[in-house]
């Protein structure tokens, strides 16, 4: 429950970050938002939480801290295929600091314009500096991309290129990987334009491998990729030997791209590529064999000691 204070700071900060949609009944400043369901479609919501020093540096700028809290969120509902609309905020802070605040609503509202979603509601706490945000979408009923739907025989594709904001935990200051790491852009467009085309989709978010491996259980199928496939980032290419610029594509996380199975022709991958300015990489396919194999181009498999970030197992 906010101060005084704290109830101007949310009025100045978070109260206009909104977007016209005919869903949204009503906004900040209620004990609830309240919401309409659209004819047609389903609603998906998901929450992702990032602490100080965890998922971000404390020290980050505040827009970038803002945008990526946003975004892991929408790359969720990316991976569903579905159309964001609006999103709670429950933000710890320290103190009340109000440079640090407007930087942080400017860049949750420049994020939130771009994909016209709007700030409902949230809460505001003093603790240390963590950011949580719920986000709402909408997708044509029945029609969300899972993680179940992969089948035997499907093509695998993965969008952008991979292993750049894990390259910043190295190189911290290096331009590429820290705009990376600070600043993803979730595939909204590629998600929506996957409905009816992939048979399973996710987003990247632990690392390639170990995102996929969750496909492969929810699917019960086995996954084969081909290593000189896998579109490394090129500074990461530049910057690191072939095996470790691999691994970082592989297992690395932060990426936020998104890794989809389709039995759809090429020619229509490439076309909805094209329509989109976004890269689509065919890095393999689903075979029946469970487990995930990655091949060199003489057919051998590549040894991994780990399936990318998974919190708590690795105690970060
Ligand atoms: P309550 O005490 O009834 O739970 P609050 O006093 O915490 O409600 O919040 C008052 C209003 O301000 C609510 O509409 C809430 O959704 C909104 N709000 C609080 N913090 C934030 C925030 N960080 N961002 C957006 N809206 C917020
Ligand atoms: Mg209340």
């Amino acid at each position: 429950m906010p101060s005084p204070g704290e109830f101007e700071l949310i009025q100045q900060y978070f109260a206009d970050i909104t977007s016209p949609e005919a869903s949204i009944r009503l906004g900040v400043g209620d004990d609830a938002a309240i919401i309409a369901p659209r004819e047609g479609q389903d609603w998906i919501v998901c929450v992702d939480t990032l602490h100080a020093d965890k998922h971000f540096w404390a020290d980050d700028p505040a827009d970038a801290i803002a945008h990526k809290a946003l975004s892991v969120n929408l790359s969720d509902c990316a991976a569903m295929g579905a159309t964001p609309v609006a999103f709670l905020l429950s933000l710890s802070l320290p103190e009340a600091d109000s440079a640090w605040l407007a930087a942080f609503a400017q860049g949750l509202r420049k994020l939130a314009t771009q994909h016209h979603v709007s700030l409902i509601g949230g809460d505001t706490t003093q603790g240390p500096l963590s950011v949580s945000i719920t986000l709402m979408g909408q997708v044509p009923q029945q029609q969300a991309l899972l993680r179940s739907g992969a089948r035997v025989g499907d093509h695998i594709y993965v969008s952008g290129h991979l292993g750049a904001a894990a390259a910043s935990l190295q190189h911290k200051t290096q331009p590429a990987f820290q705009q990376a790491y600070r600043y993803p852009q979730a595939q909204i467009a590629l998600g929506q334009a996957l409905v009816g085309v992939a048979h399973a989709c996710i987003d990247i978010s632990d690392g390639l491998c170990a995102d996929l491996s969750h496909v492969l259980s929810s699917s019960n199928v086995g996954v084969v990729l081909w290593a000189d496939a896998i579109p490394t980032h090129p500074e990461v290419r530049a910057t690191f030997s072939g095996d470790e610029a691999l691994r970082l594509a592989l297992c690395g996380g932060d990426d936020y791209q998104l890794v989809f199975t389709t039995d759809a022709p090429a020619e229509t991958i490439q076309a909805l590529s094209q329509r989109l300015g976004v890269t689509l990489s065919r890095i393999g396919e689903v075979v029946e064999a469970p487990g995930l194999r990655v091949l060199d181009p003489k057919g051998h498999d590549v040894a991994f000691d780990h399936l990318g970030f998974e919190h708590f197992k690795d105690k970060t």
